[in-house]
């Protein structure tokens, strides 16, 4: 490393390259964000991580390290903080959050900033991305009452008795967010859980932990109590069996193989966990789709955010009759969007770079992978060091067979196969042939024919005429994966019923269930069949 100046104008990279950091992004900006990370007080200190601007490799400044004990502080201080923030009224929380979706509205341009520099994402798709959690906020504004209210119920006997379901704050709620959607991802998914009464400590990816820095502060800002949202960094096994064992619920997004090493410690402890993982996800378009709508929904499904979003489509089935003409149009789509490739923090560049050289890399080898095997590249296939260090082609191959990687392992990249197909079922058959089950895409221009298809695809989103947005964008709806996809949902009442224990408070005005003293066996359960019986007739109970 040549040096590790923090200022964007004066940042060098590792091989001497000049970041190109938009003016907003000062040093100072960054200290003060870095500032946040409980980190260095306790504990044997971690060296710090250098953060990269993507587009250029510069360093652009110093993350620090969160110990095992700097973690244990964190989640202390979030729930000391939790025990007053519980008992604040449920609307009174959501006032932060009224704030909090203007504050959030108003700083898109610095949130986009933030989240390109680690991610080398377009500005378009960051400043999407910048959305999601003011969507998420105006979505609980308006049913988190509903939801979070206590249900009086009957109780076992009519009149005499009543039980209330109660849902309680769970403490503290450990959020650790992946790369792709470093901002939307872990400030989202910690809004539910504050607005269900929790404290929440996030632990962000190394590479892109800037941008929700900035989202902590803007939520501190809306009025959230300082010590109730805590960021924590460092690598995930060093800091990540900390955080689950001081925590009451773990949300977390990441790889299938990171889910099943949290689930199984969030399961030592008894503790529930809900895990978003990873996908393989399969489109199919039928004979009778529109292609005009088809080939745009396509691209942005495949290729935005580069390729790497969860519910990215890496495998296409298209009819016989319509195949060749996909085909061809879907490959000049794709070439197209190559060619608007561009490093910057201006809205020009239509497709982005890969978060990093390694990544890239290991993107590239599932394609030499396919390619040494005999699929054959349709258009890309080539990294594009000429733009930034991280670029790689929006790649279509064909003639894809199950022993190459791409075939059935996530690439998470601007990848994808397109396969032919001539009856319905050999597409759905293949469509489900994978571990995974978080996406699937169907088109046609017959809507009854697509839904009956859709509810035998084996995912837990499914678009119809769309690749991902439908289902993800829909905020009331439950969204998560089934098979080795995932555990749990987000958004929707259960996406914030999760946070919550639900307590059963039963209340008996007399006491008529229990046996009185002295009545004979027999005569207590002729009573107690009759009840039963006439309940059921009178459809009571
Ligand atoms: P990853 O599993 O490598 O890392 C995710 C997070 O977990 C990071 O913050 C990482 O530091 C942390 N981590 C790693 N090991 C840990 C441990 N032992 N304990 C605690 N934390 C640990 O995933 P990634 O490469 O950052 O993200 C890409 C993956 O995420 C892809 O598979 C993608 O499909 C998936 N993803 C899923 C969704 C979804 O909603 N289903 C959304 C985005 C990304």
């Amino acid at each position: 490393m040549e040096t590790t100046t923090h200022s964007g104008a004066e940042a060098t990279s590792h091989s001497g390259a000049a970041s190109t950091l938009p003016p907003r992004i000062t040093k100072t900006l960054i200290d003060r964000l870095t500032g946040l990370i409980t980190a260095g007080a306790a504990g044997e200190k971690r060296e710090p991580y250098d953060m990269i601007e993507v587009y250029t490799g510069a360093v652009v400044g110093e993350l620090p390290q969160s110990s095992p004990e700097d973690v244990a502080a964190a989640a202390d201080k979030a729930r000391a903080a939790q025990r007053e923030w519980a008992n604040w009224p449920v609307k009174r929380r959501l006032q932060v959050f009224e704030k909090a979706h203007e504050l959030i509205l108003s700083e898109l341009d610095t949130i986009a900033d933030l989240i390109q520099i680690g991610c080398g994402k377009t500005r378009r798709m960051a400043i999407e991305e910048s959305c999601d959690p003011v969507m998420v906020i105006s979505h609980y504004l308006k049913h988190a009452e509903r939801i979070l209210k206590p249900i009086r119920r009957g109780g076992a006997m009519p009149i005499i008795s009543t039980s209330t379901e109660q849902h309680r704050p769970k403490g503290v709620v450990a959020v650790i967010a992946p790369w792709n959607f470093p901002f939307a991802i872990s400030i989202s998914d910690s809004i539910p859980a504050l607005i269900a009464g929790n404290g929440v400590v996030i632990k962000p990816d190394n590479k892109t932990a800037l941008c929700t820095l900035y989202g902590v502060e803007l939520l501190r800002k809306a009025g959230l109590p300082r010590d109730l949202i805590q960021v924590v960094c460092g690598t995930g096994p060093d800091v990540g069996p900390t955080l689950i064992d001081h925590s009451d619920f773990v949300m977390f997004t990441g790889s299938t193989a990171t889910g099943r090493t949290i689930g199984e410690r969030a399961g030592r402890n008894l503790i529930s966990c809900s895990l978003e993982l990873g996908g393989k996800n399969p489109m199919i378009v039928l004979e009778d789709a529109n292609l005009d709508e088809v080939i745009p929904g396509a691209i942005f499904a495949v290729y935005g955010n580069s390729g790497q979003a969860c519910m990215h489509i890496e495998r296409i089935y298209v009819h016989d009759r319509i195949h060749d003409e996909f085909v061809r149009r879907f490959v000049a789509a794709a070439a197209e969007l190559g060619s608007k490739a561009g490093a910057s923090y201006t809205a020009d560049p239509e497709f982005g770079s890969l978060v990093s050289v390694d990544h890239m890399r290991r993107v590239a080898a599932h394609v030499d992978d396919a390619v040494a095997k005999g699929a054959t590249v349709l258009t890309g296939g080539k990294a594009r060091p000429d733009i930034g260090p991280a670029f790689y082609e929006p790649t279509v191959l064909t003639g894809v067979t199950p022993e190459m990687e791409h075939a059935t392992v996530e690439t998470f990249g601007p990848v994808v196969t397109v396969y032919r197909y001539t009856d319905e079922n050999e597409a759905v058959r293949q469509a489900n042939a994978t571990t995974y089950g978080l996406n699937a895409s169907v088109w046609s221009t017959d809507l009854a024919r697509a839904e009956k298809l859709a509810d035998r695809l084996e995912a837990g989103n499914v678009n119809v005429n769309d690749g991902f947005v439908a289902t993800y964008s829909a905020k009331m709806t439950p969204s998560g994966g089934v098979k080795q996809s995932g555990v749990g949902t987000r958004h929707g009442d259960a996406g914030l019923l999760k946070y919550t224990d639900t307590v059963n408070v039963g209340v008996q005005k007399k006491q008529v269930l229990s046996a009185r003293a002295g009545m004979p066996f027999e005569k207590q359960l002729k009573s107690t069949l009759l009840t039963l019986r006439l309940s059921r007739r009178l459809r009571i109970r």
